[in-house]
């Protein structure tokens, strides 16, 4: 990725791989799915050099969702994304923060909806929109051909998939949206998912049981 630059911040008990994305030649970029401890999210940017033009959420859960509202109003950018699908998650983060013991976490409305097909810019640098349901009902993932680069949220994992028992799951859909918009993306694709190691698009479709 000669002009695409990541930096993974675990954040949240959830340990969620929140996401600093940023072109190195205009130095500005996107925070991908801050869930929480948003200091420390500001630190990191602080550290990075670049200016942030927006945020940018796979999904409505709370490791990924949680400390939006926060951001985006210490940052003063808009939120993009997930798919209107999610909605009523987003509406529900202050509550389900409270439920898991996670301070600071606050209901959000985003400035902009998702739909499979639309664009969305880190920088100078677009990326595609893919909607790809089953974890949750308006999960999308962000994926840029040029750079071999995806970033999943918690659709894939390393060796596994996104749980499909909370509320929206379903795990058909899931195996679908893999199977019909991740995979053929192709091998060489490297993604950053929501939890854990990164992978590739080729080491799952050979070794993820779930893709068997
Ligand atoms: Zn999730
Ligand atoms: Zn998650």
């Amino acid at each position: 990725m000669p002009s695409l630059r990541a930096a993974i911040l675990p954040v949240t008990p959830f340990q969620q791989n929140c996401t600093i994305l940023w072109s190195e030649v205009a130095k500005k970029g996107v925070v991908i799915d801050p869930g929480g401890d948003v200091s420390r999210i500001l630190d990191a940017v602080a550290k990075s050099g670049i200016s942030v033009e927006k945020i940018l959420l796979t999904h409505g859960h709370i490791d990924h969702a949680g400390g939006a509202a926060e951001l985006r109003e210490r940052l003063g950018v808009p939120v993009e994304g997930p798919h209107q699908a999610d909605l009523f998650l987003l509406e529900q983060l202050a509550e389900t923060g409270r439920s898991y013991g996670i301070s600071g976490s606050r209901d959000l409305m985003p400035d902009r909806w998702l739909v499979e097909g639309d664009q969305v810019m880190v920088s100078d640098i677009a990326f595609d929109v893919l909607h790809c349901p089953g974890h949750s009902p308006g999960s999308v993932v962000f994926v840029n051909r040029e750079h071999r680069f995806a970033q999943v949220g918690d659709v894939l994992f390393r060796g596994s998939v996104g749980r499909t028992d909370l509320p929206g799951g379903d795990h058909a859909s899931l195996i679908r949206s893999i199977k019909e918009k991740l995979l053929p993306l192709g091998d060489d694709v490297n993604f950053i998912c929501g939890h854990g190691p990164t992978s590739t698009i080729g080491q799952e479709r050979e070794t993820n049981p779930f893709l068997i």
